[in-house]
């Protein structure tokens, strides 16, 4: 009797025991972890691969090697239902298709530059024009359709981190200088989605590096009733090509003041006739190269808000406004004018032209830095 209740004791206290690691095991596996596997292959049979990076609350971000793009990010409502709140495509195809940037990491140079033309240290140089008489996001073949080199930096530990390199050949759309760029995506415990970009050059050239994803907080419908703040005084007037004049004027008065939280729709209409809604560059309030809050974004039907930081001195917000319904994204989506938003953290457009506006100019010896974060809650 005495021995097999010792049998039992000593048989109940092993088993607290493999439960205690197993249990230890299986909450370690819950924290930050990334799954790499293949999305796609492209016609010359280069595989492009898929990196979900996944925290322990479920809230998941998904990027491929094809134009370091963000194809999908889970985040939970106020219900704890979690939802993809970025455009996109569920196959390769549609992001080898002409499209928006959806997700995309941008480069060279992202936004405008003016007739595809600038000079830098007495030399002219030409670009492609990819928008109308202007060179938009890099050019024909930007950084958004180049294959990405992934590498794993952390999975477990409360961060999940990935690294995507690309070299950009010295010539390449124009743009002097041989370019390593890395981007770091990370996602913390805390549901915020880092992105780290760094660079170097070995001859001085322009530089601007964005996310180009595109939110819907919802995850379907039109964000015109979304509400959102953003930390700009001042923002960029723009010629009828989206080309800055390069004057710094108040949003005060304008459609263009969200220094208090309002609708995305209240005074878009006020917009209509070019460029059909927001796609404007705030000027960000704070220092150029600090770490400030950018933007505040609420969807009240599903609770769920996200938050933005950046080190970058604008945003572009952008509100969809070219998307016209012919493109199927998605589950079979059929994207239409204000399906999503965009705040592109960013140096002004055009900046190379502008003297005035903050340099865009990388030389060689020097590292460029920026990082943006995009943190998501509900309520
Ligand atoms: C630009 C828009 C453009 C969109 C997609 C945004 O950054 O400001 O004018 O239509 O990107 O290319």
């Amino acid at each position: 009797m005495k021995t097999q209740s010792s049998v039992l004791r000593f048989a109940a206290s092993a088993a607290l025991i493999v439960g205690m690691i197993f249990g230890a095991t299986r909450a370690l596996g819950q924290e930050g972890s990334v799954k790499r596997t293949t999305f796609g292959k492209l016609g010359d049979g280069t595989q492009i691969e898929l990196l979900t990076l996944k925290n322990a609350h479920g809230t998941t971000a998904k990027i491929i090697t094809y134009g370091a793009t963000l194809q999908g990010f889970w985040v939970a409502d106020k219900g704890g239902k979690l939802g993809d709140v970025v455009l996109g495509f569920d196959d390769l195809s549609g992001y080898l298709a002409p499209h928006p940037y959806f997700g995309a990491t941008v480069g060279r140079f992202a936004n405008r530059i003016a007739k595809g033309k600038f000079t830098l240290d007495g030399r002219e140089y030409t670009l492609a024009l990819n928008d109308g008489p202007n060179t938009l996001h890099g050019g024909r073949q930007g950084f958004s359709r180049k294959v990405w080199n992934a590498e794993i930096l952390s999975s477990g530990a409360g961060v999940a981190s990935v690294k995507f390199t690309y070299i950009s050949p010295d010539g390449e759309e124009g743009f002097p200088g041989a370019l390593k760029t890395a981007v770091v995506y990370t996602l913390t415990e805390n549901d915020e989605l880092k992105i780290e970009y760094t660079a170097t050059t070995d001859k001085a050239t322009p530089l601007n590096l964005t996310n180009h994803s595109y939110f819907n907080l919802a995850g379907s419908g039109d964000i015109l009733g979304n509400v959102l703040q953003l930390n700009a005084d001042q923002y960029t007037p723009v010629d009828s090509t989206l080309i800055p004049t390069g004057e710094l004027a108040p949003v005060k008065g304008t459609p263009l003041d969200f220094t208090q939280p309002t609708a995305v729709g209240a005074r878009i209409a006020q917009l209509a006739g070019n460029p059909g809604g927001y796609d404007h560059n705030l000027v960000l309030n704070g220092e150029n190269g600090k770490l400030k809050w950018a933007a505040r974004l609420s969807d009240p039907a599903s609770g769920r808000r996200l938050e933005v930081w950046t080190t970058e001195p604008g945003v572009q917000f952008y509100t969809g406004n070219f998307l016209d319904g012919t493109i199927k994204g998605k589950g079979g989506t059929l994207y239409g004018k204000h399906a999503a938003l965009c705040l592109e953290t960013q140096h002004y457009p055009d900046s190379v032209n502008h003297p005035n506006f903050p340099t865009t100019i990388l030389r060689p010896g020097a590292v460029f830095h920026s990082e943006s974060i995009y943190k998501f809650s509900a309520k």
